[in-house]
């Protein structure tokens, strides 16, 4: 495993990290789960990511991850980065929801008790509240952190001038905001615009969730949506229709690409979200272990040529004519 400074802190991540957004919850397999979480810390694999709604049912992958981490990791806790995060909808009423104080400290109380820890490392705010001060969620990550409930703080999904904002804001309390959690994948560059320029400034890491754009830049769908895969799955945040003919011929030239440089289409389009310095790791998801044994290859070839580049973003232009591979 390679291990990346995240921004300008004390803490390194492994450039592939495991989030237990989907296939870990209670609709999914224990034993799988538990093989794929000891495959990825025997990979070197050291962070995973965890949010109190992730399952479904809501809550339980932090279940199923607290029962395996008891029974496999207690003599690790040491060696683990692990996150949570409370930002969408977790329980009824007015306080279960967005960014207020009440809802984050009673969230992490929640996810802690899950878990069985008596802390996480990092714990996020998953999306800005348009509608609580910046300030106050802010002074709840602060005060989470005094309390010793977290070690570090992160941010997810805030854009570029909020991000600033509340960089600085936490800066002044004495918590620095330790990473930016953000999409970012072949298929949505939106960071690339203004936020690594914030993070590089500010000197706060980044983690790109959805690398794989939930599994269409792999080969999964290049023969159709195969039965076992998350498009396929009722409960599935990626959708059938998602997974369009045009995607899937950006994929098929993708791919060739790959092959030329000895990389699965997957291996290409992680080492490709790394090449930015501002990158500190990739945050995958998986359904089986040989998808994490992929996605740890793709660490063998990082390096891009200029050619490469050109020929990527062409291909993603879907200007197919000026297409050599
Ligand atoms: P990816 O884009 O990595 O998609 C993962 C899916 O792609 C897998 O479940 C699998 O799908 C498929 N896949 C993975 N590797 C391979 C491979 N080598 N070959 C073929 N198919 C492969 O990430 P996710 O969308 O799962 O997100 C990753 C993590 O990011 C989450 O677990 C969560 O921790 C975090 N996240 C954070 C968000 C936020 O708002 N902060 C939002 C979303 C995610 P299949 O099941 O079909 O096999």
């Amino acid at each position: 495993m390679k291990y990346n400074r995240c921004g300008l802190s004390g803490i390194k991540l492994p450039a592939v990290s495991l989030g237990l957004w989907h296939n870990f919850g209670s609709v999914d397999s224990m034993a799988n789960a538990r093989i794929m979480l000891q495959r990825a810390f025997d990979l070197g694999i050291t962070h995973f990511d965890l949010a109190n709604n992730y399952g479904p049912a809501p809550g339980s992958a932090e279940e199923t991850f607290g029962k395996i981490l008891k029974k496999d990791f207690s003599k690790h806790r040491d060696e683990l980065i692990i996150s949570s995060k409370a930002g969408y909808l977790m329980w009824p009423g007015p306080y279960g929801d967005w960014g207020s104080r009440k809802y984050l400290i009673a969230s992490l109380d929640q996810s802690l008790k899950r878990m069985g820890l008596e802390y996480v490392d990092i714990f996020y705010h998953h999306r800005p509240d348009p509608d609580t001060p910046l300030e106050e969620t802010v002074q709840a990550l602060d005060h989470i952190v005094r309390s010793g409930k977290a070690l570090y703080i992160g941010i997810s999904n805030y854009p570029p001038p909020l991000t600033s904002r509340a960089s600085k804001i936490l800066k002044q309390l004495g918590t620095p905001c330790l990473i930016h959690q953000a999409k970012y994948n072949m298929f949505d560059r939106w960071v690339e615009e203004n936020l690594l320029a914030v993070l590089k400034k500010e000197g706060i890491g980044c983690i790109s969730f959805s690398p794989l754009a939930q599994g269409m830049l792999t080969g999964r769908y290049l023969h159709g949506i195969p039965k076992d895969s998350r498009a396929a799955k009722p409960h599935g945040f990626l959708r059938v229709e998602d997974v369009t003919e045009e995607k899937r011929n950006i994929v098929q030239q993708l791919n060739s690409l790959a092959q030329q440089r000895n990389q699965s289409m997957a291996q290409m389009a992680l080492s490709w979200v790394l090449r930015h310095k501002e990158m500190t790791s990739v945050l995958i998801g998986a359904s089986r272990v040989a998808q994490i044994d992929d996605a740890v290859g793709a660490l063998a070839n990082l390096q891009f040529s200029s050619e490469e580049l050109k020929t990527i973003d062409t291909i993603l232009s879907g200007k197919k004519e000026n297409i050599k591979v």
